[in-house]
């Protein structure tokens, strides 16, 4: 497993490198907040030897809330969360953690519903924030700024037990940000612990290079030999000395500068720890003293609620060179504005990522979208494309566990030809109330000059039917349909009568 984690990791290590250089990069857990919250819990475990080596399974669930400013932007895609979720099953199969997407009885399977620039930036709406939460998961707010500090990448609030993370920490490209802070959650302090706010580089050290007994923090300074190990730094014993050299070295690259420690011998820190702050190493790991820390903080009472009986549909998914059924190949459409996306279904899979753009980096901030559908949905009706454009779109097939297998792509082309063409005989049709409440009925009303058939369908704003009925048999006249609006979510729906020859849509809004 751990060549498997190299492998994956050394891709990414130059994108962290140079952001690095570009500023402080450092976690928002001061040193007292540590004492106060996880150096406790080490020493509890240490001491009632709860370091249970559990030797198997345990399925963690974990719960992302994208969030966005007030205005809905800047939310991070949905397609990072599926990759960030294989870096922390890595990070984390030295405990054989199996992290997984929890799903939210209200907010589903990722919250999107936070549009906060109180949270975005400062996460100082912590009552909405918590009005979100999933009490039954690892709930990991990505936001744009932490603490409206540009230095800080993330941060484990101990008093409510969350996590934040800044967005471009969540990627899935081996930065180390996630798994970090969920090592604070589980317990895990700074390897450095006490040298936060004051890194041992000569700079405001009178001692320097000998570091001094007590840390600025007030943690004991652990000794290269590891004789205090105990009762310094982290306290756990394996992990050694660092007195957050991390802070002011040339990325991950092997510590040289000349500090010595209390007794005046070299140092030699582990860059790849998880808990440290070298940035942009290949391969991060906890050593097994943290595993162990973070085992116990797991099987404590206070982890109670990650508790569950989980099991995923599969434990791979293989995805088909064929998966995308239609359209395929760059295929011009017939319509610009009833586009149907169809794929096979994917044994394993519980939900498709679908993506879509004019672009084949699928990032473009205005044609950009994307949506996640559950296994039953083989299938999307798009009414709101442009015409005359390429467009590209993507399926991902995953379930709440297995998220890094290969989407497949493919393109179209849709033409300038509209598919809304008049109905023969349809002289005014109309829907109320509009907007309506999904606890009420709607109806449309429809006035034909004379008799036809036509079926009737609404349309999710993602472009899915959520309801059929068909071979209504007009007469001429005034007629008027019941529709049930039960269950839907608020949004604009779209209406769309079709007969043989011709095809009407009207928009409804749902609306609480
Ligand atoms: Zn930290």
């Amino acid at each position: 497993m751990k060549v498997f984690i190299s492998v994956l990791l050394a891709v990414a290590c130059c994108v962290s490198s140079v952001s690095a250089q570009q500023g402080l990069s450092v976690c928002g857990n001061t040193t007292a907040q540590q004492m106060e919250h996880m150096l406790p819990r080490v020493r509890t475990y240490q001491q009632q030897a709860l370091t249970s080596e559990r030797n198997e399974v345990q399925y963690i669930p974990i719960f992302f809330h994208l969030t966005a400013d007030a205005a809905g932007e800047g939310r991070h895609k949905d397609r990072f969360v599926l990759d960030q979720l294989c870096d922390m099953n890595e990070a984390y199969a030295p405990m054989d953690f199996r992290f997984y997407l929890k799903p939210h009885t209200t907010y589903g399977l990722i919250d999107r519903s936070i549009n906060s620039n109180s949270v975005y930036s400062g996460q100082t709406n912590e009552f909405l924030m918590n009005s979100r939460r999933n009490q039954n998961a690892l709930n990991v707010y990505v936001v744009n700024q932490v603490f409206d500090d540009p230095n800080i990448l993330g941060f484990n609030n101990s008093d409510r037990d969350w996590v934040v993370a800044r967005k471009d920490q969540i990627n899935g490209n081996g930065n180390g940000t996630l798994a970090h802070e969920a090592g604070h959650f589980f317990a895990l302090p700074h390897t450095f612990l006490g040298y936060e706010g004051n890194p041992f580089d000569g700079v405001n050290d009178p001692t320097w290079p000998v570091a001094p007994v007590v840390s600025p923090g007030g943690p004991l300074t652990e000794r290269a030999d590891g004789s205090n190990c105990q009762s310094a730094a982290d306290e756990i014993c394996d992990t050694p000395e660092d007195y957050n050299f991390g802070l002011v070295n040339n990325g991950c690259n092997l510590y040289t500068g000349a500090a010595l420690d209390p007794l005046s011998n070299p140092v030699d820190p582990m860059e790849n720890n998880f808990m440290g702050y070298f940035i942009g190493c290949s391969n991060y790991q906890f050593t097994p003293g943290q595993v162990s820390v973070v085992l116990a903080d797991r099987a404590s009472n206070d982890r109670n609620y990650l508790d569950n009986t989980f099991t995923p549909a599969s434990e791979e998914i293989s995805v088909p060179n064929d998966l995308l059924i239609s359209p395929i190949g760059g295929a011009t459409q017939e319509f610009y504005d009833e586009v149907l996306l169809q794929w096979q279904s994917v044994p394993g899979a519980t939900y498709y990522l679908i993506e879509f753009d004019i672009s084949t980096l699928f990032a473009t901030t205005t044609n950009f979208q994307s949506v996640i559908v559950p296994a039953t949905t083989t299938s999307l009706l798009y009414t709101t494309l442009q015409s005359n454009r390429n467009y590209y779109w993507r399926v991902r097939p995953f379930n709440e566990y297995v998220t890094c297998a290969p989407a497949k792509t493919s393109s179209f082309r849709t033409p300038v030809t509209s598919s809304v063409k008049s109905i023969e005989g349809l002289n005014a049709w109309n829907i109320y109330p509009n907007p309506v409440s999904p606890d009420d009925k709607a109806y449309v009303a429809i006035q034909a000059n004379n008799g036809f058939t036509t079926s009737l369908s609404i349309v999710n704003p993602a472009g899915s039917l959520v309801y059929e009925q068909n071979g209504i048999n007009l007469n001429a006249g005034d007629t008027t349909l019941e529709i049930s609006t039960e269950g839907l979510a608020n949004g604009v729906y779209f209406v769309v009568l079709s007969t043989e020859k011709g095809r009407a849509v009207r928009k409804l809004t749902v609306m609480k």
